[in-house]
């Protein structure tokens, strides 16, 4: 009871625009330094490096919430392409994650897939992947059409599928060939359109991790959950599924034993590290996630 009404709290704050607006000009604050890897790029290559310095792949994702203006969309893309240049030349181990949201995709779908194209051009020019991460409901099927038809031109471009969605085997069905980071899904989605049972989400998540990952798709299993991770080493090792086909992915910050455990005993993990000064939103929903969070966000708070 206490959990669920933490949880709305945090993910209410995680949605109130003039939080997230007051908090870009306070800088890291309440511990987030701890789940964010600085406000600049050249922080956040820097934290990259460190990573793979210890056997760690990465995927960057620039902060942005709210973007409500085409001059906004912009800046955000042009962002995102100096990020995949300093990546490139810094040769640094990572890829790039994305949020549609932050390109336009709420202002002008096709503005928004222009920006998306700039992006993958560069991404291309310099041999790397971009990830469109899935955000709530209301952009699913527009995010997966687009997905769609930006593949007919890139082959560097993939993206997340939600296993709380009833429509998530399916679409993994559909999607089959084309690279996808399977999660749980962080969003409060409605029960018409969603499971709101850990133990069905949980079952539904490990269905489409096996469907994509028998279909010989190159499949991420974004997870913290041990026990989902201990399934899937098994499932992968009884049906002769490479491990080349196959990464971990955790969030920055982590559970990081166990990401530096999993790279040691030979699987490729890959850290999620988002930085930027538009911290607050990704926050938030990192703690309504688990509520064992707000121990270090309340320790981050009395230690400033
Ligand atoms: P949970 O169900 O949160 O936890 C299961 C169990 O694992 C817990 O009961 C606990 O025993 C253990 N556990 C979990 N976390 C910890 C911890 N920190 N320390 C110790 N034990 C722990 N969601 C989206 O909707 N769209 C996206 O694009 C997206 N991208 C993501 C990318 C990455 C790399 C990751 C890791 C997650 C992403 N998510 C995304 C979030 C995801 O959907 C889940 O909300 C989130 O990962 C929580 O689910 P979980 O599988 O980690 O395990």
């Amino acid at each position: 009871m206490l959990a669920e009404v933490s949880k709305n709290v945090f993910l209410h704050a995680s949605q109130n625009k003039a939080l997230n607006k007051a908090a870009k000009k306070w800088g890291l604050r309440f511990g987030a330094a701890q789940v964010v890897a600085g406000d600049t790029i050249e922080h956040a290559i820097k934290k990259v490096r460190e990573l793979n310095e210890k056997g760690l792949v990465c995927t960057l994702d620039h902060l942005g919430e709210f973007v409500s203006s085409k001059e906004e969309a912009i800046e955000a893309t042009q962002y995102n392409v100096r990020t995949l240049e300093a990546m490139g030349q810094a040769g640094v181990t990572c890829n790039l994650s994305v949020k549609m949201t932050q390109l336009g995709l709420d202002i002008d779908r096709s503005f928004c897939v222009e920006n998306m194209r700039r992006i993958l051009e560069t991404a291309k020019k310099y041999d790397n992947f971009v990830r469109i991460d899935m955000e709530d409901y209301a952009h699913c099927q527009m995010t997966l059409d687009i997905l769609r038809e930006l593949r007919k031109t890139f082959d560097n471009v993939g993206t997340v599928i939600q296993a709380y969605l009833f429509r998530a085997e399916q679409d993994v069905k559909e999607l089959k060939g084309i690279p996808l980071r399977l999660v749980k899904g962080a969003y409060q989605e409605s029960p018409t359109v969603a499971f709101q049972d850990k133990a069905q989400i949980d079952e539904n998540y490990m269905r489409i991790i096996e469907e994509h990952l028998l279909s010989g798709t190159y499949t991420a299993i974004a997870s913290h959950d041990h026990n989902i991770i201990a399934k899937v080493k098994e499932f992968a090792h009884k049906n002769n599924i490479p491990r080349t086909q196959f990464e971990f992915q955790m969030l920055y910050g982590f559970r990081t034993d166990m990401q530096l455990s999993l790279a040691k005993e030979g699987y490729t993990m890959r850290v999620y590290v988002p930085f930027g000064n538009d911290w607050f939103g990704y926050f938030m929903r990192r703690l309504a996630e688990r509520p064992q969070n707000v121990a270090f966000a309340l320790k981050g708070f009395f230690s400033k």
